[in-house]
Formats: structure tokens, sequence, C-alpha cells
């Protein structure tokens, strides 16, 4: 237990949460959410040949000889209806995206054309039959699958979803998520400045890891270092389907959190990962059953160096989260990047260092946001990226190639991209 590795501790995280029930949505309130139900075309789309080009709807036969010279039978605008059929040595003027009259099945876009009266043009290029015309069902044919359940809901997805009238869509519903910091040192930001008490930073991080999510948490408090109000708060908290603790997780004679936490039937699975910052992390579920069910409640002991508390989040809880929403794709994106300066490292565990990345020649530099104390909140705040060194590192050098998770964005990828 005590070298669990951070892979480990995912894949443990991973296999016990699962994606959460389904619930129907309105369209506009979709974006981010990862489809539960696969969606069919429910037309043809387009629902008949139109053209691609404003030009003239020809037969491709009248225009191998060119010039050509053909009489123009009518104009087609976009939502009208042809009424007439071209014929030998006819066309249309036709605008994008009408249909396509009878007889023809070509466009000749109107810059290969000469206008020679209202009633005859010259087209300057010959065509092949189909030439600038979108057939019938080529976007989309009537009754096809054209978004599978898991699809993650970009703007593309919605226009496809408009597309096919998904006023109401099923998607995944999002976790509850709950957030109680701990500590009677803590001061919360409505409070009084007390010079002796230590600011409650860690509950509104986190909320904003939440938020980054799609998410938006219910922020409990903050709980007095005591038994019988940390299992109250405990409890509270136990109602969501995530709850996240900050703080009192080690194994100081006033860290409660553990002994509390089992008293109320949470049973944890583990309580410190082998990594730096956030050793003392932990995560257990409220039901004795082992397999994730949607009545469960995840819960996450999360160092209370804001640090820490941070990365922890980013390693553990944003791809349990991103899992019970529906996610394929877990975690943040990596990139490569040459390293400017030595790191010194003892073998043992993973150490993520907090960098800037500077796009160069050739790729990206990280650089580490100065000090790196699991408290200095600011190596945090000033960080595009979190810079893997590996368990087994015994130092790097300047100009080693990393792998820097990055911090914001949208952009989520498979697995979790760095060896450690
Ligand atoms: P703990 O994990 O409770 O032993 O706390 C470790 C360190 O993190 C202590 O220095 C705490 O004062 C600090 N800390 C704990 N909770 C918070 C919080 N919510 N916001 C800011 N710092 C905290
Ligand atoms: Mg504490």
């Amino acid at each position: 237990m005590e070298h669990l590795s951070v892979k480990n501790a995912q894949k443990i995280i991973l296999e016990s949460v699962a994606v959460l029930d389904a619930e129907s949505v309105k369209l506009e309130q979709t974006l981010g959410r990862v489809l539960a139900e696969d969606i069919y075309a429910n037309r043809d789309i387009p629902p008949y040949d139109v053209s691609a080009m404003d030009g003239y709807a020809v037969r491709s036969a009248d225009i191998k000889q060119v010039t050509a010279t053909l009489e123009i039978t009518e104009d087609i605008k976009a939502g009208d209806m042809p009424t007439r059929t071209v014929r030998a040595g006819q066309c249309a003027r036709i605008m994008t995206g009408a249909p396509m009259p009878d007889g023809a099945d070509a466009v000749m876009r109107v810059e290969d054309t000469q206008s020679l009266s209202e009633h005859s043009v010259q087209i300057n290029r010959s065509a092949k039959s189909g030439h600038d015309v979108r057939m019938r069902g080529e976007s989309m044919r009537k009754d096809e699958v054209v978004l599978i359940a898991g699809t993650e809901i970009t703007p593309g997805v919605i226009g496809v979803l408009a597309t096919v009238k998904g006023a109401q869509v099923k998607v995944y519903r999002h976790p509850r998520v709950a957030i109680l910091s701990t500590g009677n040192e803590l001061e919360d930001i409505d409070e009084p400045v007390d010079l002796d008490k230590i600011p409650n930073s860690n509950s509104y991080a986190l909320m904003a890891q939440v938020q980054a999510l799609g998410i938006e948490p219910a922020l409990l408090g903050i709980a007095r270092d005591d038994p019988a109000e940390l299992e109250e708060y405990l409890q509270r908290g136990l109602r969501f389907d995530v709850l996240l603790v900050s703080g009192g997780t080690s194994v100081g004679v006033h860290d409660y959190v553990r002994p509390t936490i089992e008293a109320l039937g949470v049973k944890m699975k583990f309580w410190r990962v082998a990594m730096k910052p956030g050793h003392p992390v932990a995560f257990g579920l409220s039901q004795q059953n082992t397999k994730g069910s949607a009545k469960d409640t995840f819960i996450f002991g999360l160092p209370g160096n804001p640090v820490s508390s941070m990365v922890c989040f980013e390693q553990f809880v944003a791809p349990a989260l991103r899992s019970m929403m529906g996610h394929a794709r877990l975690y943040r994106r990596t990139i490569a990047a040459r390293l400017t300066h030595d790191v010194k490292h003892q073998p043992g565990r993973t150490d993520f260092i907090r960098v800037t990345l500077a796009k160069r020649e050739g790729g990206y530099e990280a650089t580490a946001t100065g000090a790196q104390g699991s408290g200095m909140l600011l190596s945090m705040a000033r960080a595009d990226g979190l810079m893997v060194v590996p368990a087994e590192s015994t130092g790097l050098a300047a100009g080693e190639q990393v792998t820097v998770q990055l911090l914001d964005g949208t952009v989520f990828q498979e697995d979790a991209g760095f060896r450690e």
C-alpha cells in the first residue's frame, strides 16, 4: 500500500466508479456532455439533389464541346422548387442549395460562364455528370446512425443534433460533487482576517477544478478537527455522488478524517500514493460493495497542502468525474517538452513539477515556476502544466525531454500519457 503508484491508484479508482444514469436535457444545455443514446437521421440530408454552387444547372451532354450557348428556362433559388424540365440546349439559373431541375445533371458555376442576355448564357467549360451537385442523402441518410452513445457533445455535434431535430437529448448525468475542508486553523473567505489563521483556499481551488469539468459543486464549508463535527459534515457529504475532503488525511493526532470516515462505513481502498506533492491521498466508497453503482458515494481524501490538493485532483478526481460523466478521454492532454534546467529527484515517488511552457523552434521548453513547496500555491497559479518526473528517475538534466500535463484547455486524451 505504501508504494501504490499513481497509475495503480488511478486504476483502482476507475475500476470502482461507473458511468451515471442518463437524463434528458434540452439541446441548448448539452455542450460538453456525453450522449447516452445512439442518434439516427430522421430524413435524407440534403432532401433532394441540390446545387453546390451559384451558377447554371445544365445537361453535361450539352457542354461536351465548349463554348456552348444555352437557353435559360427559369431561376431557381434556395427554397424554390423547379417548375421546368431542362431539355437539350437548355439550362436553369440556380443558387447554392436549390433543388436540381429534372433533366439537368451538373452545375456550372457562374465564374465559368458568360451571361449573353437574360435568357441565354455561354458556358466556357465542360463538366462530367454530377459536377457540383450534392446528391440527395449524401450528408445523412434517413434511419442511419449518425452519432453513437459515448460521443462528446461539441459544437459540431450540436449542429448534427439540431439537423435531426434532437430538441431533447439523452446525456449522462453529471455527478453531484461536495467539497469539505477540514482544520481548526482555517479561516473562510467571509470571516474577518485573523493573522493567526490560514485562509481556506482549497475549497475554492477545488471548486474551480470541478467547474472546469462543467460541474457546479456544493461547498460544505469547514469542519473543525473534532470527531463529532467532522462526522456531521461527512454525513452531509455522503448524500452526494462524490465527496472531496481536504485535509486531515495524514496521521497526526488531530487528523480525524480516517477514523471518522471508517466509522461511517466507508470502505477505503487506499490512503497513500507514491507521489509528490500529494502523498497522503485517499480514496474509498460509501458502500460495502466493490463495484460502483449510481448510488455509491466516492470519497477522495485530499491532502491539505494547497498544491498537493490540486495536483491530486488532476490525477485522481478529474479522471473519475469524467468517467462518471461517460467520457472516454479521461486525462488531461500531455505534450513533450525540453527542460531548461536540471531537476533533482530521489527515486521512489512520481513528482509533479509545476512548469511554464514556451514555444520554440523545434518544440516546447519547460521551466519550473520557482520554488515548488507543496504549500506554495503561486507555483500552481503560474503554471501552464505539470511536468512528470518518473518515480525511478535519479534526476533530470537541462535539455532532457520531459512529459508535461497541460492544465488548461478542454482537450482530453485516453491514457495518462506519461511514464511513471
Ligand atoms: P493537513 O492535510 O490537514 O495536515 O494540512 C496540511 C497543510 O495544509 C496545513 O499546513 C494546513 O494548514 C494546510 N491546509 C489544510 N486545509 C487547507 C485549506 N482548506 N486551505 C488552505 N490550506 C489548507
Ligand atoms: Mg489539518
